[in-house]
This record gives C-alpha cells, structure tokens and sequence, in this order.
C-alpha cells in the first residue's frame, strides 16, 4: 500500500510538472545539480582527461572526421544530410540521378577539399568536387560527355558512400551480424544493447514484423555465448500502428500483453529488455505498460526489465522516483537509462502547433544538463534502480565518475558510431562498465535513426558538435550547467517563444492538451452531454417567432437542438436595419471594433467546452477536429484585429505642396456573409469579422445543418460589444440564400461553398441592371491533388495522406480528392496506404477513438455512396461501415486511369489514385492544371527542384511540400483558391479585409485659406 502511494505520488508530481514554469522546476533541481569547488576542480580534471581520449580516439576514426567537415550549418552538410536520408530508398534511376544533381550540385565542395587531415575524407571530398563538376550545369562538352558517361557511375559511388555511412551507425544487417561484430576486439569490454531498427508502425503488419524481428532477437542473443550481458531494447511505437492516446484503451493492454511475453522470453534466457523513451505525450501510457509488465508475477526475480528517462523533460526527476517506487514495489531492481534526450526539436515545434500552454521540456541545453545531474544523483541513491547513464557529454561523465567514487554497481551506455575514445580507458583501467547500444537493421529501417544521429551529431548546442569546432574553447566546453542556469535564474530561453506568444501583436489561440488525462476526461464529458440549444434567427438582436425545426447529430440521428429559421420578411427587415446602423458602426474608431473582436476571441475561448460539443454533435467533427475548429474562429478574430488597426488606419499622400491628399477606407456598407457546414464556427466567423471590423453591417446566413454553433457565436458576438442592430442572424435554406443576395441593400458578398452556388450567386448580384456591381469574395472546391515522387519518404507520405484525404471524414475544401504516386513506388507504397487506413476508426466523434466521423447528412452520405458503388470494380480498398445509424461513408481508396477520369469533386472520405511515370513532371502538373480548379496541390519529394518546379507550375492557392494538405493556419497560411476554385482574396491573409471596403482619397488645396503657409514658413538652412 505504501508503494502504491509513493507510484501514485509520483504520477501527480509528474502530472503538476508537465508543463510547468522553467525556473520553478530548475529551482528545484539546482541543489542537486551543483558541485562545490573541490568537486568542480576534480571534475575538471577527470574531463580533461576524457578529452585527451575522445581527441585521440578522433584522430583514427575518419568518419567523426567526415562529419565534422561538413558539419549541419554547413551548406553542404545539409546537401549530405539529405541525401544520405533519401538517396537509398530511391529505386529508379531517373530519380536518383535527380536527388544526386538536387543534393550535391550546388554545394562548395572545393572549399573543403583538402581540409581535413583524414586521406579518406579528403579523397571522399575530391569524388564529391567531381561530381558536382559532373552534375553542374554549367561547363564545355567534356563536362557533358562525362555527364553521360559519369551517372550510372556515380549513382554507384554515392550509394556506396551513403551506405559506408549507414554502416557506420548500425551493428549489423541482421541480429546474426550484429552479435558476430559486437564480439570483435574492437568491442572488447563493451556490452551491447540491440535495437531492432524501425519506429512508428504504420500498419498492423509493419508492426508485427517487427515484433517477430525482437522476438528472433531475443532468441538469438539468449543462444550467443560469444559474449555475455547483451540486451535488448524495444520502442514501443514500432510493435503498434496506434500507440497514441487517444487509443490507449486498445494499445495499452495490447502492447502490455506483447511486452510481457517478449520479457517472460527475455527472463528466460537470462537477458535484459528496456523500453527506450519517445515522445512526451506518450510518456504516461508506457508507465502503464511498464507497470503492467514489471508486475507481472511471472517475472518476479528477474532483475532485467528496465525504460529510459529523458531528462530533458520537466516530468524528469518525479519519473526516477516513479522508477524506484516500481522497483520497490515489485522487489525486482529495473534499469534506468538516463538519457538527455532524442526529440527535442520536434517536441518544441509540436508544442508550438499545438498552441500549448507551455513546454514539456526544457529550453536551455544547460537545463537538461542541470536535470540529468538531479536525476542522476537520485538514482545513484535509489536501492532499486541500476543505473545506466547514457550520453557521450565528457563534462557529464567525468561529474558521474566523481559521484560514484569507488561505485562500480552502475553502467555508462553510448551509442554505436559515437563517442569512441570516451568510455574505452574508463572500462579497461578503471572498471567501469559500458554498454553500447546497437542498432540492427537494413538500409531501409535505417532512415529516421541516421536522421535523428546526424541532426544530434551536427546540432550547435551539442557536446560531439562542440568538442570538434575549434572557435570553441575547453572552457566552454566544460562550463558548468549549474552555475549557467543560476546566472539566468533559470529563464526559458530567449530565442523560444512560447507558444502563445508566435505572432506578433496578438496571442495565438490555446489548444487543448489531449494527451492529458484529465483535460481529455473533461473533454468527453462535456461531449457526451446532451444540452439542446434552441436557436432562432435574430433581427437586431431580437428572436422571431416561428415553427422550430429540429437539428440531427449526424452521428447517431438524434436531436442536438432547434432552430427557428428567417422567413423573407425577417430578411427585410435585418437589411433594413443594417444598413441604417452600419454608418454609426463605420463611424466608430476601429480600435473599438477590433477591440469587440478580441473580446469575442476571449469569450471563443471562455465557452470552448460548449462549442466543442455543437462542433461534435451538430457538425460531426470528431474531438481533435472541434479543437482546431474553435482555435481557427479565435483567431480569426485577433488577426483580422490586428490587421485592421495596421491596415485600415487613414494614410495621408505625397503630392505637390498646398494640397493635402488622404486615403481613407471605409466599409462599403451591409455585407453578406453565406457559410458552410464544414466550418460551422471557423468560417462563419472569420467571414463576419473580416466585414465587422471593417466597419460593415452584417447578415450572416449560417448552413441549415449547422445554426446551433453559428447561433451561439452570434450571440457571443453580442456580448462582446457587437451592436445587434449591425449584425444579424438568418438561418434557413435556399430561399433565404436567395432572398439575401438579391436584396438591393447587399453591398457585398463573403460565401463559402460550391461552385454551382458561387455561380448563381454572382448571377443574382447581376440580375437587376439598376444595382451596382458589389463585390463578391467566394471561396469553393478543388480537385486537390498530391504528387509524389520516388524519393519522399513512404512513411511520411502514407501519415500525410491519410491526414489529407480522411481526416473530418474528407469534408474540407483543401481535402486530398487525387493521389499520383511515381509508377516505381506505388505498389508498395498503396500497400502501406492500404495498411494504415484498416488501423482508422470509423464511427462516433464523440468517442476519442475515431478517426473518421460521419459526412453530414443523409443526402450526403446518399450521393457518396451511390457513386461509390458506381465504381466497385475500381476499389483499391475500402472499410467497412460501422455499424449504427449515422451517416457514415466507409473511408475508399479508387484507382483511375489517369487525371482526367476525375471531374467532380466528391466531399467525403472518397481517395483516388493514379500513376505518373518519371520524367513528366511539367506535363503532370499541366494536366492538373488544366482541370481548371486551384485549391490545394500537395508535393512529396527530398528533391528540391521538383518541388520548385510544381511550385512555379501549379495554379493553385495553397502548396503543401512534404507535409499534410490540410489545416491551414490564419495568418501563417493564408487560404484560398483560383480559377474554379474561388475568386480570393485569401482568408487568414493580409489581403483579405481590403476586399471588404471601399476607398476614399480626400484631396484638399490648403493654399486656398490665402497662401501656402507650410510652404512660406519654411527655415532656412544650410544642409
Ligand atoms: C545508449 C543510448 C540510448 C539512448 N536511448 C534513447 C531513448 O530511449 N530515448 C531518447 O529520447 N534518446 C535516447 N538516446 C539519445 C540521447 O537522448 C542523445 O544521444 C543524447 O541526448 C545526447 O546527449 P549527450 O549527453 O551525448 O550530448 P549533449 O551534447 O550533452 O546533449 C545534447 C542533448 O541536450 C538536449 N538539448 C539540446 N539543446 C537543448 C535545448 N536548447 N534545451 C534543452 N535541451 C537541449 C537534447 O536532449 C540533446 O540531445 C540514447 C542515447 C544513448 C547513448
């Protein structure tokens, strides 16, 4: 019971620290970390003595050599970088000719030549000058006769650079291999821990190979008796394709029930298995995995079992005291491998999208320094943990060699290919213990892991980095972390904003923490509760009286709430009324509006709980969607703010002197605003905003399928300090539509939705030849087509796709409708595809499992289907449909022949795909072109010139390069469409609210008073 409670402890310290303020948990972990002066000076001299090794040891290795004289910051660096990470994969020569030309012809490799003191990084350096001179553009007729000669030529030179590098990092091909070379004598006296290469399984297969791939590692390090000690290491995403949160209540048992039987087969043959560390939002949900095997009576004795801690995370030290608490608990002592930590770029920038309220680790490279001593120090204290510290930081080492005096009941690891000459005196003069950890796999696993060590070993702030760069003194090297974080009073880094603080002159919107037990416990059951809103059009404010219509949930047909829809009357008389308030409201300073704005996006935020749930209930939206859907409306509100106090303010002139000549803008009057259901918040308001701010009076007409949220908002929009005699509420159908556009009184039309609306609209703004011409911003759809080519990552692609085309069940203009993979990579490409779209959930939003929602009513999920079952005979793959009574469209993969075949833009969780041949790029993009639509292209390719040259040919609004098609963000992508697909302005641009108004220049002659004062009172000077 006692144990329980120092686990449970533990769980909420690390629940309070998960993001919490950087000093704060520095403070705390600063006593730990600092060393008095006689251990500092020891300290020191046992570092300099690790740096005599680790500069020695550098000396033989040519590939430390190799790396450091094209280090990341380096132009050519980056060039290698690249390169290395695609050129392997890239099965058709064409391409591959491509990438080499893409990667190595611009870079200054002559600058390198020679500079190095390794022959072999010199001659290595003199093939890369040759073969830019033989893939440069420029250059005589030799040049072009070695050209053609030199591909197939160099093609074979780089892949084999390329894999001496891959060989570099990685054990062996297979276990075999890699246990063969562990007992050579370079290895001597190191033990080794074996990662099966591979990461993030996409698929249900994918991630049962690699479970067979550990078991047979396991098996095979169990019968080695070259050399005892070795053990395993397992991550955990690699055995699930949805290790996520938000599928912990299927993943964990499940991962829970693998990991048990691979450690009871560890146990057995007496080796040891340790979970590495990932990502941080998945930390709570190994612990349970953890437990769930440590536990496990049938292991109890064996001492193997252990996970790594990664001390950049803020949750750091509570998480060693989790580890003890586990180890005491079950009377079984568990590994703890110390690690500084692999993700922190991508943790950082994920943390900035997210829109969290902080981040989980730290910001300074002295702070994880600071934590990895705290964590440290508890585990050389902790009577069940053996300590593994892990990392290649001499400085951090020789502090570790210190503590531990005569201690030798502690391990160092390191990793295969880094920090040769840091361990080798240590473990043969001294006793120390030291484990290298090995990963073992084939070029094609090999991919994220060499990515991941290059961008470590190249990263500014990083000790392999930092020891090879002569500007840098062993001063510096060997600061010390504590006394850096005390002289900042451990301050965030000032180069990191927070996520909040992104954008200038405004507060980026807040998300929502999903991964966090408790928010998403309060999330669901705010979801799950039924509050029928009752809404009804409002005239200035006031309800009308009608009969109420109900509104279905899509996902079950159940009653989310009513509404009482504007007849033609009430249409009148809000036009009315808006256009006689809207010069009071253009009258007003626009401070004032723009402040009403961000008093909305405040009270966006304030009633996030209850918007979520008409997001999911009355839109479908599943709860991820929701959040982003009620960012997006807030901060819509807050840019168009911003950019009305900057871009609406009166400009005055140039011109001759005795004239004054002002620019004003003013609202061109009463602005509809006509929505869709897809962004029943987010779209609805940002188009109202735009016009509000601007200083129009508006008539909003929300979709018939989504007036609750669109109701609550307006009234939020009230209470923000919007007149409601300048913005009124009419929902209802297309007769209403109808009724609005062909009033007079519209001086201008924001509408998003089809193009056959979009066509009847400007047809009625014409119809009466007594009207102005008002302007009409209409946004619509697209035939959004993603293009990939052999060297993209299939990985990245497949999670891209599958974001693009079925996240929101395919309902967002910018959806993928059209994939076009290169011939070379489709086979094995779809079949990745196909793979990970049988791991989505189809079914209720309102359950966080679900991926996919329904579409949004029964016309659409009839029209989907119907055609859907048009193309059976074409089905690449396709789910089943879940089971119940919404309005569900089974998530389809369909094969076309060629571009062409596809003509309508089918708004629901419908793929298609065709192939492109290589080397007709241009002609690829021109056809796509030719379909008259440009929304959103996508583009997946490591070759830089491909993506310029679909850059420079797409007409489209929004170009996605390696990366999801959808989501655009306001204000960093500005979205909107041309040619069928929408007229523009962008949303979320900085163009957007001039569309929205009309200019005035107001030229005064200020001689006319009797004389140019400014020009007769003019100084003399003698400049
Ligand atoms: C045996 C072994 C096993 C490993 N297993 C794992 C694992 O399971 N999970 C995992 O994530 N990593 C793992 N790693 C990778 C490990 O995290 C990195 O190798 C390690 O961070 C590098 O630290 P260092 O002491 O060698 O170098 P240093 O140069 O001393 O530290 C570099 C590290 O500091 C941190 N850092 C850099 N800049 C900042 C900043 N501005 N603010 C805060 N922190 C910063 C980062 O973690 C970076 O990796 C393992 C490493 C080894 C050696």
């Amino acid at each position: 019971m006692k144990m329980q409670g120092a686990l449970d402890f533990a769980r909420s310290e690390m629940i309070a620290l998960l993001r919490a303020v950087e000093p704060d948990v520095l403070e705390s972990l600063l006593p730990a970390a600092t060393l008095d002066a006689a251990t500092r000076a020891r300290v020191l001299g046992q570092a300099g003595l690790i740096l005599n090794d680790l500069r020695a040891a550098q000396k033989s290795g040519w590939i430390n050599r190799f790396l450091h004289e094209y280090r990341l910051n380096t132009q050519e660096g980056v060039a290698l970088l690249s390169l290395a990470e695609a050129y392997l994969r890239v099965p058709d020569s064409a391409t591959a000719d491509l990438l080499i030309r893409d990667k190595l012809g611009d870079a200054d490799w002559k600058a390198h030549s020679g500079q190095s003191d390794s022959k072999l990084v010199n001659s290595a350096t003199f093939g890369l000058v040759l073969t830019r001179a033989l893939v440069a553009d420029e250059g005589g007729a030799l040049k072009g006769l070695l050209a053609r000669a030199g591909e197939p030529f160099i093609r074979a030179g780089v892949a084999a650079a390329m894999k001496m590098m891959g060989g570099v990092f990685v054990m062996g091909r297979n276990i075999n291999e890699a246990l063969d070379r562990a007992a050579r004598p370079e290895n001597k006296g190191f033990t080794a821990s074996f990662d099966m290469l591979g990461e993030s399984a996409r698929t249900t297969e994918d991630a049962e190979r690699y479970y067979t791939s550990y078991e047979h590692a396991i098996a095979a390090v169990g019968a080695s008796k070259k050399v005892p000690g070795h053990n395993i290491s397992v991550k955990l995403s690699a055995l699930h394709p949805r290790y996520e949160v938000a599928n912990a209540a299927a993943c964990v048992p499940e991962l829970t029930e693998m990991m048990t039987q691979l450690a009871r087969q560890a146990a057995g043959l007496g080796i040891g298995l340790t979970v590495d560390a990932e990502e941080t939002e998945r930390l709570m949900m190994s612990l349970d995995i953890i437990e769930g095997v440590a536990r496990n009576p049938q292991l109890s004795g064996w001492e193997g079992f252990g996970l790594a801690i990664q001390a950049y995370g803020k949750r750091c030290r509570p998480l060693v005291g989790w580890a003890q608490a586990l180890g005491a608990a079950t009377g079984n002592r568990l590994m703890v491998r110390l690690v500084k930590g692999a993700y922190w770029d991508s943790e950082i920038k994920k943390a900035q999208v997210d829109g969290m309220s902080d981040y989980p680790l730290f910001t300074r490279k002295a702070a994880t320094d600071v934590s990895y001593l705290a964590c440290a120090r508890d585990m050389f204290d902790a009577s069940h943990i053996y300590p593994a510290f892990a990392g290649h930081n001499a400085l951090t080492v020789a502090t570790l060699i210190d503590w531990a005096g005569e201690r030798r009941d502690f391990e160092f690891q390191r990793l295969h290919g880094m920090g040769e000459g840091l361990h080798e005196r240590l473990v043969c003069e001294e006793g120390f213990a030291c484990r290298t950890y090995a990963p073992v796999g084939g070029h094609r696993e090999l991919l994220a892991y060499l990515v991941r060590r290059l961008l470590e070993n190249g990263a500014n702030s990083s000790f392999v980095h930092q020891l090879a760069d002569t500007a840098i003194t062993e001063d510096m090297l060997l600061a010390d972390p504590a006394t850096r974080i005390s002289s900042v009073q451990g301050r965030p880094h000032p180069g990191i904003a927070k996520p909040a603080d992104l954008f200038p002159g405004r507060i980026n919107s807040a998300g929502l923490d999903l991964n966090d037990a408790a928010t998403l416990t309060s999330v669901l059951t705010v979801v799950a509760e039924a509050h029928p809103v009752h809404a009804t059009a409002l005239v200035s404010g006031q309800p009308v009286t009608g009969e109420a219509r109900p509104v279905i949930n899509p996902a079950d047909g159940t009653m989310v709430g009513t509404v009482i829809e504007a007849v033609a009357y009430d249409v009148r008389r809000a036009i009315a009324a808006a256009t006689a308030a809207a010069p009071v409201w253009n009258a007003r300073p626009v401070e004032e509006r723009a402040a009403c704005l961000e008093r909305l996006a405040d009270l966006l935020e304030e009633n996030r709980p209850e918007l979520l749930r008409l997001a999911v209930r009355e839109a479908g939206k599943t709860i991820g969607d929701a959040v982003a859907e009620v960012r997006e409306a807030v901060d819509f509100c807050r840019y168009y703010a911003v950019q009305a106090r900057s871009g609406l303010a009166q400009e005055i002139l140039p011109g001759p002197t005795g004239e004054r000549n002002e620019l004003r803008l003013v609202g061109r009057g009463v602005f509809a605003c006509i929505s869709p259901w897809n962004f029943p918040l987010a779209i609805f308001l940002g188009q109202i905003t735009a016009a509000l701010v601007t200083g129009n009076a508006v008539v909003a007409k929300p979709a018939p399928q989504t007036p609750l949220i669109a109701f609550r908002a307006i009234e939020l929009a009230y209470r923000a300090g919007i007149p409601p005699e300048v913005l009124h509420f009419l929902p209802g159908g297309v007769e209403i539509g109808d009724a609005i556009i062909s009033h007079t009184g519209i001086n201008g039309v924001a509408f998003t939705g089809s193009m056959p609306t979009a066509r009847t609209i400007a047809r009625n703004l014409l119809k009466d030849d007594n009207r102005p011409i008002v302007p009409l911003i209409a946004e619509t759809g697209g035939l959004n087509a993603m293009i990939v080519d052999s060297s993209a990552l299939p990985e990245q692609v497949v999670a891209d796709v599958i974001t693009s085309a079925f996240r929101s069940a395919g309902q967002r203009c910018s959806a993928l409708r059209l994939l076009i993979v290169q011939e070379d990579i489709a086979d094995n490409l779809l079949k990745m595809l196909t793979g990970a779209m049988n791991t989505l959930v189809t079914g209720d939003p309102a359950d966080i499992r679900t991926d996919v929602g329904p579409v949004i009513d029964a016309a659409a999920r009839d029209k989907l289907e119907a055609y859907r079952q048009s193309v059976k005979d074409k089905w690449v793959h396709a789910l089943e449909k879940p089971a119940g009574t919404g309005t569900f469209v089974p998530p389809t993969l369909i094969h076309l022949e060629q571009v062409e075949d596809l003509t309508t833009e089918w708004f629901g969780p419908l793929l298609h795909v065709v192939t492109w041949k290589a080397g007709e790029l241009e002609d690829l993009v021109g056809r796509i072109n030719a379909q008259g639509y440009g929304l959103t292209m996508g583009v997946h390719s490591r070759i830089r010139s491909t993506a310029e040259t679909v850059s420079k040919l797409a007409r489209v609004g929004n170009l996605y390069v390696n990366r999801s098609m959808i989501g655009a963000v306001v204000g960093s992508q500005p979205f909107g469409g041309e040619g069928l697909s929408g007229t523009g302005p962008k949303a979320g641009g900085p163009h957007f609210l001039m569309r929205f108004v009309s200019e005035r220049t107001i030229s005064t002659d200020t001689t006319s008073a009797g004389g140019n004062a400014t020009l007769l009172s003019l100084a003399e000077t003698d400049i």
